[in-house]
């Protein structure tokens, strides 16, 4: 880098200057000019960006087209957890031009998530930014007309009717079993369409889930019903199941199962439900086949199952249940609190904690160091507690440091 920059130094000398101003690429080697550049590309007013440049190529592909590109202007999708999949989910619906977007996501970006998740920066990873608010700055600078709606927030039974109230599609990119169950007790409900997608290690997972009812999308044509979520994983998978924490992850399993998701999302949004796949699809980008193709499944999810206790009999269990255990987060060792759903007010919660320990805030949240725990309390009363997976002893905690 340090030839580069010599190369051009010298290569300036040469350049007359009236000249040295259509050159956009090269102006921190021009002193004279830099009065002309504004010291921070966040602070400049945008130039707008005509749909018909941005979207050029999106409408070209006949899938699309100009009709289809309009649609997706009004589509409102809600993506759910705003972690690996989230993020890159969340990008590629923003890039697409789908015109409101809902964010939702309880954490916040950590140094460990950089490998993957592809939004977020390292000083969102300094600032500790919740990730539905830095995701949402970020989809602001690559596309200012895409509506962004951030909640830091746990998706929860007594929020989840409101939050997903208004999406034409719900997006899963959850890392757990639990949510998902919400989610499709929810959308099977409402006749809400949502996709499931999934990764850990190097395996990706996706399903769209079509329940059966009227379309979230008025004039869409009526489509055949799936499977639902609990017809094919009619409870919770048990036992020693693999996670980020144990198998780790590819980022590149992560960016497929986003990718298959939003392509199915924008068939959908684009009132094409026909074309949707009818399957349960993974893949596993590490192995092949006897066959030397790559390791992959598909089951089919064509026929919802009739004795299903969601779609078949509407019982709602995961939508009614108010007692939720605490969870244990995926990729920390940590434990979220969450019992009682009241407000917190940082500022107060601040001045009393400062005594004690060390506390950093952002606005968003509050960190408190009390080694070996950190805390970290959210304005909705939750807290994640640092430092162990003993449920007893982060209830303790809480108690003694938030309130009980
Ligand atoms: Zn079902």
């Amino acid at each position: 880098m340090q030839e580069a920059a010599s190369e051009f130094t010298t290569l300036s000398t040469f350049i007359p200057s009236r000249h040295k101003r259509i050159l956009p690429s090269m102006p921190a080697f021009y002193p004279d000019d830099a009065k002309d550049i504004p010291s921070s590309p966040s602070t400049a007013s945008p130039s707008t960006i005509a749909d018909a440049d941005r979207y050029s190529r999106q409408i070209l592909f006949p899938g699309i087209g100009e009709s289809g590109q309009k649609r997706l202007r009004h589509a409102h999708a809600v993506v759910v957890g705003v972690g690996a999949t989230g993020a890159a989910t969340a990008s590629l619906l923003a890039r697409a031009g789908v015109g409101h977007l809902t964010l939702i996501d309880r954490d916040f970006v950590e140094p460990s998530n950089l490998q993957r998740q592809m939004l977020f920066d390292e000083d969102d990873a300094r600032a500790s930014l919740p990730k539905a608010e830095a995701a949402r700055l970020h989809l602001a600078r690559i596309n200012s007309s895409v509506h962004v709606t951030a909640h830091t927030a746990d998706l929860v039974p007594h929020n989840a009717s409101e939050l997903l109230s208004d999406a034409h599609i719900v997006l899963d990119c959850t890392d757990n079993f639990e949510t998902r169950y919400l989610i499709n007790d929810l959308c099977v409900r409402d006749a809400r369409p949502w996709i499931y997608a999934a990764a850990v290690g190097a395996y990706a997972a996706t399903m769209n889930i079509l329940p059966p009812g009227a379309s979230t999308l008025a004039d869409t044509f009526a489509y055949a019903p799936t499977a639902c979520l609990a017809c094919i994983f009619p409870s919770p998978p048990s036992g020693n199941v693999e996670t980020c924490d144990t198998a780790g992850i590819l980022s590149t399993a992560v960016n497929l199962a986003a990718s298959i998701q939003v392509t199915e999302a924008l068939k959908f949004l684009t009132a094409q439900p026909h074309l949707m796949r009818r399957t349960l699809l993974s893949f596993d980008l590490w192995s092949t086949e006897a066959n030397n193709a790559l390791a992959r499944s598909e089951i089919s999810t064509t026929k919802p199952r009739p004795d299903c206790e969601v779609c078949g009999q509407r019982i709602f269990r995961a939508l009614s249940g108010d007692q939720r255990p605490h969870i244990t987060l995926c990729g920390r060792n940590s434990v979220q609190i969450h019992e009682h759903h009241r407000p917190l007010n940082l500022t107060d919660l601040k001045a009393r904690l400062q005594p004690l320990g060390q506390v950093r805030s952002n606005g968003h949240l509050i960190r408190f160091h009390y080694p070996p725990y950190t805390i970290t309390a959210f304005p909705d009363g939750r807290a994640l507690i640092q430092g162990t997976t003993n449920v007893g002893l982060a209830r303790s905690l809480y108690a003694r440091f938030i309130g009980s």
